[in-house]
């Protein structure tokens, strides 16, 4: 029996009952703002993201568009975070976002937002635009695919100075990188790149994965918001003293002198609740921000801090595991929350966030 099974099998039970969105709201009925995140939309993986678990199809893509058109109302983030005092009966709000820099937000998921009438948020890595650099989650997946293991081990223990044994892209980017950062993090970029035997640069223009200045700005016409999410794609607990101003406010700057929009919200690379501490919530207050989106795929009720948002992270290929992803699963793993909370532990919620995919 696959894990998947099991995870979903709650959810594809309700969704087989009449009424399965009341049944789901009977779990818990306070659950409110629903918000997907999504990274690249394209029918095709390349050495760059095979493996990384940020591809969905676009067959699969407009699938869930049309589920979010006809079941939820969808939001803009305006409509979010000033929800209807008085909201009519079945009112579920969905917000659609999108992380990191992909062109094929533009090129193939923003017709098909725009076909359904739904909008949406793009949080974008500013460093990463019109393919002059490579991100690492990026440049780990595609030394991983085309030279092995033992070249990122290789790499990583140099960095690190200590040996390292790393298996998989989630240990690569998941557990190894957040421990490097500065010079260790600068080593480890350039001992991949060695690897790979080509500048980063060339490889950002061979993969060419991110969008470009135009593309982002035409996104506008698709009622597409701009967010920020550091300049460099980085892990939120590694970031003091000046790499606040390095990383947060100047990806604001880029990314409004690019847009010609004011730039108010973020989304912490990597989702987890512990890469929005105090700290960097503060610098983005002082920024001018309004609101900040973590990936931990529990539920967000009228009580939750606009800047600790929760987003799902959607990868399924049916409308029962949709259903089971927006309804079930965050209902279900808000109670084990809770439970986590009354025994005086520390929420598991941070192990939910998928490792490589944001
Ligand atoms: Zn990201």
């Amino acid at each position: 029996m696959s894990v998947n099974f099991l995870k979903y099998l709650p959810g594809r039970v309700i969704w087989r009952m009449p009424f399965r969105f009341n049944v789901a709201n009977a779990i818990n009925p306070s659950y409110t703002l629903r918000c997907v995140l999504y990274h690249d939309i394209s029918d095709t993986t390349s050495t760059y993201t095979n493996g990384l678990g940020v591809t969905v199809s676009k067959k699969s893509f407009e699938n869930d568009l049309r589920f979010l058109a006809k079941h939820y109302t969808p939001v803009t983030l305006d409509e979010a975070l000033n929800p209807p005092k008085d909201p009519k009966k079945n009112y579920r709000p969905v917000l659609l976002t999108f992380d990191d820099a992909y062109a094929s937000v533009a090129t193939e998921a923003a017709p098909i937002c725009q076909k359904y009438g739904i909008p949406a948020v793009f949080f974008v890595s500013a460093r990463f635009i019109g393919n002059q650099d490579l991100a690492m989650d990026n440049l780990i997946c595609h030394v991983a695919n085309t030279r092995g293991y033992d070249a990122i081990n290789k790499a990583a223990s140099e960095a690190a100075k200590s040996p390292a044994k790393l298996n998989d892209l989630s240990e690569a980017c998941g557990d190894f990188l957040p421990r490097v950062w500065g010079e260790q993090r600068e080593t480890f970029r350039q001992g991949l790149a060695d690897a790979a035997g080509r500048s980063l640069k060339e490889m950002a223009e061979e993969a060419g994965l991110y969008i470009s200045p135009q593309q982002l700005r035409s996104l506008a016409s698709f009622n597409f918001e701009i967010g920020n999410h550091t300049y460099s794609h980085v892990y939120g607990r590694n970031l003091a003293g000046n790499d606040f101003a390095e990383e947060i406010g100047r990806n604001k700057s880029v990314l409004e002198s690019i847009s010609g929009k004011t730039i108010r919200t973020f989304s912490a690379p990597y989702g987890s609740a512990i890469d929005l501490p105090g700290r960097l919530v503060e610098y983005l207050r002082q920024l001018k921000h309004e609101s900040a989106f973590l990936v931990e795929s529990s539920i967000n009720n009228p009580r939750t801090d606009p800047f600790r948002l929760l987003r799902v992270s959607v990868q399924v290929s049916n409308n029962a595991d949709l259903f089971s992803e927006l309804e079930i699963m965050p209902r279900l793993r808000s109670i084990r929350d809770a439970l986590f909370r009354r025994q005086g532990n520390v929420t598991p919620a941070a192990s939910q966030a998928r490792v490589a995919a944001d």
